[in-house]
């Protein structure tokens, strides 16, 4: 039987072939390229649809590679030449908020901040949120295990996954998890499924634990800092502090150009670095200033304070301001807090010495940076050489004990920098891993691990 008619089968209307939207679902917001045009997209709307696609994927020995928004910035949703695209854009129900337990039951391809919208309505709220959240599915982000601005406060998505609802390579459908808060029942399936970028199963559904909504008066402050040293000392100053804020960001002085000249906001660019942070709570003021002192002892040179989040504006614009200056690759890595000055001054040096620009921001608290090397023109030929140099700067990350990946995963584009940073027997040891929930090799292959 012809293999789209066998797949379109109990499958009418959610089967696309048109080549404008085999096309649309083919890339995702990275810089990685499409192979060739994809057999099919699978548009589900159930579990079982999505549990059928896998069957016949299996059967046909198709590829399939698995799509919430688009957003990846890491290549993993990319399509392959004649495989399968699972889209689970149009699962996007939230099934029940059980405020009570602090839960929410959630179809994966609910945009991230219509849970938090939701929760909202309950006093709570849903903690992580990637500067994507408005755009982003929440299978996506456990897929990626994204991590956001008030991940330095509440963790990262892992953190805030109670359970999920996982369709396997070979069409079977398992629950992992539990509604409780303790639970030590069997290997915990949920963290393994968390970040594993589509590679393991199809994420169809989850529970997702939800968190009171910090109650009291927003924060925010601004510190100028003369080198990045001295603002990498304050951000490890504070979070050793008991003074954690609900969102801790940092630009460097190109970075902070950049910005500027898009939306002037009054930053300061006399400075190497600023950093940015913002308190939500009943004692905010208090916690404001506290943080601004120990910025001032790590040696800043100007700090204000705000009620509200005027003084985020610059960093929530960074990225566009970024993009808007022209073309450039950004990477994503992570350095343990107390390497973050180190990192921002590896990365002072990388620039002077390949004389380019390279602007970068961080997740701070979190020691999560955004480096973006900036290319001068559109040859095959500028982007293998911000290839070339981003790959300096992630080989820094490894020897300052960081990671190639804090949030964005590895899926096609660092792919091949996986082994720089996992020894051969715990690569192996992934592969077994992989082996044994997908023998036959379909789900997002050649990616992620
Ligand atoms: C402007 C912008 C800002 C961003 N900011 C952040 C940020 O602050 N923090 C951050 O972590 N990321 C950020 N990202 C990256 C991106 O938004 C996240 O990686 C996000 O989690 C991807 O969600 P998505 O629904 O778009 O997934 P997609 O891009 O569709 O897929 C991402 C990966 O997850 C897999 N996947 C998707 N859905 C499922 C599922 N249901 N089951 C199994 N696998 C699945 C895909 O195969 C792929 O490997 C940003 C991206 C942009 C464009």
């Amino acid at each position: 039987m012809n293999t789209i008619k066998e797949l379109t089968e109990g499958l009418e209307g959610r089967i696309l072939t048109d080549p404008y939207q085999l096309l649309h679902y083919s890339s995702d917001a990275s810089r990685a390229v499409p192979e060739g045009l994809p057999l099919a997209v699978l548009a589900a709307r159930s579990t079982e649809e999505v549990a059928a696609g896998v069957r016949w994927a299996a059967r046909n020995n198709v590829h399939v590679s698995v799509r919430g928004a688009g957003t990846g910035l890491a290549g993993g949703a990319v399509a392959y030449p004649q495989g399968l695209v699972i889209s689970l854009a149009e699962m996007d129900k939230i099934l029940s908020i059980d405020p009570g337990n602090r839960l929410a039951e959630v179809q994966a391809g609910v945009i991230t901040a219509d849970i938090d919208a939701a929760a909202a309505e309950h006093g709570l709220m849903y903690a992580p949120d990637p500067a994507s959240y408005r755009q982003s599915t929440i299978g996506g982000n456990i897929a990626t295990n994204a991590g956001g601005l008030r991940c330095v406060k509440y963790g990262v998505t892992t953190d805030s996954v109670a359970g999920l609802e996982v369709v396997l390579a070979d069409g079977e459908i398992i629950r992992t998890g539990s509604k409780t808060r303790k639970n030590v029942v069997g290997y915990d399936l949920t963290s393994l499924f968390v970040g594993s970028e589509g590679t393991l199963g199809i994420v169809t559904s989850a529970i997702v634990r939800l968190k009171p909504r910090p109650a009291g008066t927003a924060v925010t402050f601004r510190a100028t800092f003369p080198t990045v040293a001295a603002a990498g000392r304050a951000v490890t100053s504070m979070m050793n502090s008991p003074v954690v804020p609900d969102v801790m960001e940092l630009m460097d002085r190109a970075s902070v150009e950049i910005v500027e000249k898009f939306h002037p906001t009054g930053l300061s660019t006399d400075g190497a670095a600023i950093l940015v942070g913002q308190f939500i709570s009943l004692t905010s003021e208090q916690d404001a200033e506290f943080a601004a002192r120990l910025c001032e002892e790590a040696g800043a040179t100007n700090v204000e304070q705000a009620e509200g989040d005027v003084l985020l504006e610059a960093r929530r614009v960074s990225g566009k301001a970024l993009d808007a200056r022209g073309l450039r690759a950004s990477c994503d890595v992570a350095v343990p807090i107390a390497r973050l000055g180190d990192m921002f001054e590896a990365l002072e040096r990388i620039s002077a010495e390949e004389n380019v620009a390279i602007p970068t921001f961080a997740h701070a608290g979190d020691g999560n940076l955004h480096p973006s090397v900036v290319i001068t023109d559109e040859s095959a030929e500028a982007y293998a050489e911000a290839e070339r140099i981003l790959d300096l700067i992630t080989d820094q990350a490894l020897r300052l004990g960081g990671t190639i990946s804090g949030e964005h995963g590895v899926g096609s584009l660092k792919f091949g920098s996986l082994t720089k940073q996992l020894d051969p027997a715990s690569h192996a040891a992934h592969l077994r891993i992989k082996k044994a929930f997908d023998p036959q090799g379909i789900l997002t292959p050649g990616r992620g691990v």
